[in-house]
């Protein structure tokens, strides 16, 4: 609970490569949680405790200032990808605490990316809608992240004019041998296109799955294959070393 005002917390980046160049056209913040005694503490374990207690609106918010902060040190064309938890909506303020971030860093919208599941989606109050709104009108593109895992009721992509999908990596691990998962793939991608989003794949691990996915017309991919998540401070390096890297993908 005190992890945020002991320093405790700390933001991991993960690139998000363009399946076209092979470049590195943004970071995804991952957080982290550095326990004294019990080491890192993955989100998945700590992220539901803290929305339990009510915390994940300051937490979020200090994910969203730092991620902005850390970008202004990358090349212009590398935007930064923030998760949002349902909470940060809760808290009504999301749109006024992204133009906050933005305008204390100096980061352009357009270098910002939210990442919102399903399950925000779902809550069907007007309020989501109009932050979602508010921020597309300071540039900040809206993506949905694990997209199919949830409860998906495909309803919510009338409502919501969302940017991008991002394919869970649920159907990215079983390829390139599960035609079932293929066909989900393709149908997401189809799908996306025909409504104007743009789609990332997360979790590619293989080179197998690297071609088929840019083969089925994925615009963006992200994996261990790439790259894990790493320390902030190792991210301007990073980017140089895939980008300089690129044509032995
Ligand atoms: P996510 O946003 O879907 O992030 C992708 C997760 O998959 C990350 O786990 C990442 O490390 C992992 N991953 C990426 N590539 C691969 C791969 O090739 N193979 C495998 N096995 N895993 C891969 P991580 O960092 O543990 O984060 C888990 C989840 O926690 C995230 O899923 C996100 O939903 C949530 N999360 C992380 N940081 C934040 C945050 O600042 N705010 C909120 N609200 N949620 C966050
Ligand atoms: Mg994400
Ligand atoms: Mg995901």
């Amino acid at each position: 609970v005190h992890a945020l005002e002991q320093n405790q917390l700390a933001l991991y980046y993960q690139p998000l490569i363009c399946a076209q160049s092979n470049l590195v056209t943004g970071m995804e913040a991952l957080l982290r949680w550095h326990h004294p005694e019990r080491g890192i503490i993955p989100p998945t374990i700590f992220i539901p405790i803290a929305e339990d207690l009510g915390m994940m609106g300051k937490v979020g918010n200090w994910v969203l200032e730092q991620a902005c902060q850390d970008a202004m040190k990358w090349p212009s064309p590398v935007r930064v990808a923030v998760n949002v938890s349902a909470a940060q909506f809760h808290t009504r303020t999301l749109d006024l605490d992204v133009s906050l971030a933005l305008g204390k860093s100096g980061l352009s919208g357009e270098r910002l990316e939210l990442e919102i599941t399903e399950s925000v989606l779902l809550d069907d109050d007007d309020r989501v809608l109009r932050a979602i709104d508010n921020v597309q009108d300071m540039g900040v593109s809206v993506a949905i992240d694990d997209f199919g895992t949830g409860f998906s009721s495909l309803s919510y992509l009338h409502k919501y004019p969302l940017d991008k999908i991002k394919i869970d990596r649920s159907f990215v691990v079983n390829l390139p041998k599960s035609n079932h998962s293929l066909s989900i793939v393709r149908t997401i991608v189809s799908l996306a296109r025909s409504m104007g989003m743009s789609t990332t794949a997360e979790g590619i691990e293989t080179r197998e799955q690297h071609s088929l996915l840019r083969q089925e017309g994925c615009e963006q991919l992200q994996g261990y294959l790439f790259s894990k998540p790493v320390p902030a401070c190792e991210t301007v390096q990073l980017i140089g070393t895939l980008n300089s890297s690129r044509e032995a993908a």
